[in-house]
């Protein structure tokens, strides 16, 4: 974010996608590459035609045509597009802005923001204790310290992962602070899901806001749909005083260190789980695990979008299904002992395949954590996965949803629980959000 600020976020969005509708010459090379066209409707359509549909919806045409507007909304994320581009222009970038403007017109998932805070409150407070539940939820009192570990939202659902990771900083003598949870939203879900523009402005400024309160010299972020919304779609929107890099950038810059204090062994040949869109970020954690004694990487089996889950590979959910399974039919051919897991998105896609008894399901940061000699964060989400009984989900839940404050009829809970953990609301799905519902507003 080097570029002075534009103005309002309005005007930059469009002034990015007029600048890309005016580069753009619609070779139609990034639909030719492009892995979800054969899935949606576009398939059959000629490449320049789908691409010059998003390009005069940019330059200020009224309506997407249904091929472009079927590409937009299928694109998980890949990147595959960005390097074939003649003109240098980045295509999912150009789909992201496409969405946005398409979502201002009529949004196929109003109320979203709403609907998953709320399902991210739930869901955490069933894992958490009070103490750990405020250190995530509660923005802390603004300080200097130079380095901020930002959480985003969804990665909420599956807390443990950033318990483990705030283990790692912590092994490293890192001074930093936490910020995360809806109230610190990137601004992603209303701008490009919800279309509200002035709404994402506001919440994105927030979460900037929240940042430079502590003066950092980096913004250390977790969730990779974070990093696309503010460091791709919004680059150069407003300029910044620090870094903003993914946690695992600044785990491998101290590999040194974390191999003296990678002191226990674990003899387990893994299969690693990966995702073509942010690359880099998989070559880091690559190198995080190579780095631990008698780890063996059999295979790292890289999948189409930048995430799993509702705004990755979910959004083509034909090809995430056959990804997924050839993952576990390699899984289960090599006999690896673990299934290593990338982001929370996709922790959560995973950990059921523990089920069958074959591998182990678990994290990265599981098993750096343990190479540490420490002991990695109870893996909530994946206990009540494998109890697969919403009985005693409930049951088991429940105490720790009334210690952090949130009373939820267990009735409720049961019904509409699978739907929550489901995040079902990517889908314009989970109506016992709804305004005026008993439930809508669990506090
Ligand atoms: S990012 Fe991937 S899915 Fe999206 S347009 Fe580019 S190639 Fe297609
Ligand atoms: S590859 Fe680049 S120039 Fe060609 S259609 Fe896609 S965005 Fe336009």
């Amino acid at each position: 974010m080097d570029r002075p600020s534009p103005g309002s976020l309005a005007d930059f969005l469009t002034t990015e996608a007029q600048a890309i509708a005016g580069a753009c010459m619609t070779c139609g090379e990034c639909v030719r590459v492009c892995p979800v066209i054969p899935y949606g409707a576009a398939t059959n359509a000629p490449a320049e035609q789908v691409v010059g549909g998003i390009v005069g919806f940019l330059g200020g045409q009224g309506e997407l045509d249904p091929a472009s507007d079927v590409w937009a909304s299928t694109c998980n994320g890949c990147g595959l597009c960005i390097p074939v581009c003649p003109e240098a222009i980045n295509p999912r970038k150009m789909l992201a802005l496409a969405s946005a403007r398409s979502a201002s017109r009529g949004s196929k998932t109003p109320e979203l923001f709403r609907r998953m805070s709320r399902a991210i409150r739930i869901m955490a407070a069933m894992q958490l204790i009070p103490e750990e539940f405020r250190r995530v939820f509660v923005p802390p009192r603004p300080r200097r310290a130079p380095i901020v570990f930002y959480l985003g939202c969804n990665a909420l659902r599956t807390p443990h992962l950033l318990f483990n990771s705030m283990a790692l900083l912590d092994a490293l003598g890192a001074d930093y602070e936490v910020v995360g949870g809806p109230s610190s939203c990137c601004g992603v879900i209303a701008t490009k899901w919800e279309g509200e523009v002035r709404t994402g402005e506001r919440v994105t400024a927030n979460a900037i806001d929240r940042f430079e309160g502590f003066r950092p010299e980096r913004v250390l972020n977790w969730c990779p749909t974070c990093q696309l919304h503010l460091g791709e779609t919004l680059e150069g929107y407003r300029k910044t005083a620090y870094e903003f890099d993914h946690v695992t950038e600044y785990l491998v810059g101290r590999l040194d260190l974390l191999r003296e204090k990678f002191v226990i062994p674990i003899p387990r040949r893994v299969i690693v789980h990966a995702h073509v869109g942010r690359a880099d970020i998989c070559r880091n954690v690559d190198l995080l695990l190579r780095a631990i004694p008698e780890l063996e990487i059999i295979e790292t089996v890289f999948e189409s979008g930048y995430t799993c889950g509702g705004s990755g590979c979910s959004k083509a959910p034909e090809l995430a299904a056959r990804e997924h399974g050839e993952l576990l039919a390699r899984a289960e051919a090599t006999g690896a002992d673990i299934l290593v897991t990338l982001y929370h998105g996709c922790h959560a896609t995973f950990i059921g395949a523990e089920a069958g008894g074959k591998f182990r399901v678990l994290n990265y940061t599981d098993l750096l954590v343990e190479a540490l000699g420490g002991i990695p964060h109870s893996d909530r989400l994946k206990e009540f996965r494998l109890l697969d009984d919403w009985q005693m989900i409930v049951d088991e839940g429940r105490p720790y949803l009334q210690a952090n404050g949130l009373d939820v009829d267990p009735e409720w809970l049961k019904q509409h629980g699978p739907a929550i953990f489901a995040s079902l609301e990517f889908k314009g799905q989970l109506d016992c959000f709804e305004k005026g519902h008993a439930h809508a507003n669990p506090a």
